[in-house]
């Protein structure tokens, strides 16, 4: 018998996010974000859900083949664009829109000469400092893109800092002032633009975490809201049970000393799963689907829970890490850190089940590559 965690993916789930993503942009059109192999999920398995997408947007081109094998005849935007000659090739054997953040992308596309001209999101810098033109030379950026034979639609892509945690304004204007007149669809929201900036939702939105039922800001209550469904379920179950008696402690560094007499149960699921080293004690997790919390250090196969509200739990208990009864952003808010990178670091040992649409559980279609592969 294998060790007992389970990670249950829920395309259902990400079939009524889409549905409620929709709902909030009216008037723009989705690209669903499946970069790092979904946040996690796994491409293959949540892609069914996607139907009612109008585009999917992701980063590896080698993702980007895996969704058009699966069948996608809709636009699929390379977030990060293109980096070497032979990737013009692919976007161009694949219809792939490609983002363009600096010159050297555009000598790229200058210098290719695909059959069919290229879409490109040309993106700008308005202050987060990573990638795009700066708004003084988006303009001529753009008319040198238009002007390339090789390069068809030209749209205008923005992405936000602060969008999780305030004001836009800084550099929504900067966009805004800086494209005026400009023709070309307009791209700029993740998901913190989409729940919480209609001003900023233009043509095309571009959520990825809330798909999954995370909240951009790393706060399950701040999207609590919203109606958004967990994606991702990991559970296991108690394989061991100590009772300790008042002044005992509990795992390595003795970081948790109980101040009475306490049953603890030991869980089938450490760091080497993917669940946080550093979540302390008093992390919440549900025990026989009732919450309690974890208490000392968290190993790299195991890791401790409180009983005391669930007296009659045991050997086979079942323990619920992270889903409906405990959302990611509260693991990863005690920890430290947002749902976006637990989801992300769920670990290639983790068996992973497939949840139908009946709600019956099915064993996925199984490939090695298939557990998050990228980063
Ligand atoms: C990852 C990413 C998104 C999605 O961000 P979320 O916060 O997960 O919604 C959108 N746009 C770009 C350019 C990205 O890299």
């Amino acid at each position: 018998m294998p060790r007992p965690i389970t990670a249950r993916i829920h395309p259902e789930a990400v079939r009524h996010n889409v549905g409620l993503i929709k709902q909030m942009t009216p008037t723009s059109r989705v690209w669903t974000v499946v970069k790092a192999n979904a946040y996690g999920h796994g491409i293959e398995r949540i892609y069914p859900a996607l139907a009612q997408a109008d585009g999917i947007a992701l980063l590896d081109l080698d993702e980007a083949v895996r969704v058009r094998e699966l069948g996608w005849t809709k636009p699929i935007l390379l977030l990060e664009g293109i980096f070497e000659p032979v990737d013009v090739e692919l976007a161009d054997n694949h219809r792939l829109t490609v983002a363009v953040h600096c010159n050297e992308q555009l000598q790229l596309l200058a210098a290719a000469r695909p059959r069919r001209p290229i879409d490109i999101m040309l993106k700008m810098n308005s202050g987060m400092n990573r990638l795009g033109f700066r708004p003084q030379v988006f303009r001529d950026a753009w008319e040198r893109a238009s002007a390339l034979p090789s390069v068809g639609s030209v749209g205008l892509m923005n992405h936000f800092a602060t969008a999780d945690d305030g004001a836009i304004d800084w550099q929504l204007d900067e966009f805004d002032a800086a494209t005026q007149g400009m023709p070309g669809e307009q791209s700029l929201s993740n998901s913190a633009g989409v729940l919480w900036h209609p001003r900023a939702h233009r043509d095309w939105v571009r959520p990825g975490t809330i798909l999954y039922g995370a909240s951009p800001t790393g706060v399950a209550r701040d999207v609590a809201d919203f109606g958004l469904r967990a994606a991702m379920t990991l559970t296991s179950r108690i394989i061991g049970v100590q009772t300790l008696a008042p002044q005992e402690t509990v795992g390595y560094g003795r970081t948790f000393r109980a101040d009475q007499p306490m049953r603890i149960g030991v869980v089938a699921c450490g760091y080497a799963d993917g669940y946080p080293r550093h979540a302390p004690s008093g992390t919440p997790i549900a025990v026989d689907g009732v919450r309690t919390r974890i208490v000392g250090r968290v190993s790299m196969d195991m890791l401790t829970v409180d009983l005391t509200p669930c007296p009659q739990a045991a050997i086979g208990s079942t323990v619920e890490l992270w889903g409906d009864q405990v959302k990611v952003d509260e693991v990863a808010e005690a920890s430290g850190t947002i749902g976006y990178e637990l989801m992300c670091a769920l670990a290639r040992r983790v068996p992973v089940e497939v949840t139908g649409a009946a709600g019956a559980t099915t064993a996925a279609a199984q490939t090695p590559q298939t557990a998050c592969t990228t980063n």
